[in-house]
């Protein structure tokens, strides 16, 4: 079991991580995400000992690590831009934290084989890194990263750079191959889908800091800041009034249960059905196919909200809408 406590980084006077208290279980994959800049890096690179917080601790099953340089915690790190070596082959780019560690060669061989095969890589050790796909790097990188066989692995943006079709079947991949292997993960990324595919809970930092964690359903039902929400992709939030148990939308009153006073609301797709005959109207603003269905934009009095629909709708054709009030989230401000 990761503990972290209290860990802090700063550069100059800037306060790069800040972690109060952040765990992660035997076997759990834990998704860390946030914009670009936020510390998701040096989040890893604390956890990894290649960089010394200014105060707080790393503690592995009940011990804390200060002071124990990286190659002794037996911990995996996949870089982001992968850190292969070109004038190696496969085979010797995935041996290349065993030789570190000082295994003899057959055991070498038959560790490089069975992580090879982990990927979906079997028979690729000859091959040169050059000629390979750009997901087929990412293999091997992965490979490498498992073959010691680390008591944590953390990924750093382990497919940022790749094409989406790519990336959902690797992340896919990947979430099997945690859950068969049952690694203890930390998995870095900037994608919210992504993160909400492969993890079992999520933490969403924000300038240095966790600023909510929990299940991808708990973040995804209330993300509780703003922040949050939109960073998760609910971007459809309204100031609304509460007045005696009704909530005062400007294009629809219902009953809501939270004491008077203005909230900060978020409405997610899930608060909106399509019926033609419904007296709230809207007008469609876009329409994108998700495999399936359409993700409909639409403009609803002054919010631009999101609606699923089995058919495609134009742009400015006039729409229905029957609401859920219960489905409405509210933000903690
Ligand atoms: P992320 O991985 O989320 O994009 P990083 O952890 O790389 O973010 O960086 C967090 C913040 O710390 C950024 O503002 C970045 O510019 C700064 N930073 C990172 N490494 C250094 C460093 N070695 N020296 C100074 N500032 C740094
Ligand atoms: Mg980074």
């Amino acid at each position: 079991m990761l503990q972290l406590r209290g860990l802090t980084v700063r550069y100059g006077d800037h306060l790069a991580l800040s972690v109060l208290d952040l765990d992660v279980s035997d076997g759990e994959v834990l998704a860390v995400m946030g914009p670009s800049g936020c510390g998701k890096t040096t989040l890893l690179r604390v956890i990894a000992g290649l960089e010394d917080p200014e105060s707080g601790s790393v503690v592995w099953n009940d011990t804390p690590l200060d002071g124990t340089p990286t190659y002794r915690r037996g911990f995996g790190l996949m870089f982001q831009d992968y850190a292969l070596f070109p004038h190696l082959d496969v085979a010797r780019n995935v041996a290349f934290g065993l030789r570190m560690a000082d295994i003899d060669p057959d055991e070498v061989a038959a560790r490089v084989d069975d992580a090879l095969e982990k990927v979906g890589l079997a028979g690729y050790g000859a091959r040169g890194i050059a000629n390979l796909s750009g997901g087929e790097q990412q293999r091997v990188a992965l490979a490498r990263t498992l073959a010691p066989s680390p008591g944590l692995v953390m990924l750093d943006e382990p497919i940022g750079s790749l094409d989406r079709t790519l990336r959902d079947r690797l992340t896919t991949e990947m979430r099997e191959l945690f859950t068969d292997l049952d690694l203890t993960v930390v998995y870095v990324t900037h994608d919210q889908g992504e993160a909400f595919a492969v993890a079992d809970r999520v933490a969403v930092m924000r300038r240095g800091e966790i600023e909510r964690v929990g299940t991808p359903e708990e973040v995804w039902s209330d993300p509780r800041t703003e922040f949050v929400a939109r960073f998760i992709g609910l971007d459809a939030i309204t100031e609304a009034a509460v007045v005696g148990g009704t909530i005062d939308l400007g294009w629809g009153a219902f009953a809501f249960s939270a004491t008077d006073g203005s909230y900060q609301i978020a409405l997610p797709p899930q608060a909106f059905g399509l019926d033609p005959t419904s007296a709230i109207r809207a007008t469609v603003r876009t329409a994108s196919y998700r495999g399936g269905s359409y993700d409909i934009r639409a403009q609803l009095g002054g919010d631009n909200i999101q609606v699923s629909s089995t058919v495609a709708m134009p742009p400015g054709a006039d729409i229905g809408l029957t609401v859920d009030p219960s489905r409405f989230i509210v933000l903690a401000g």
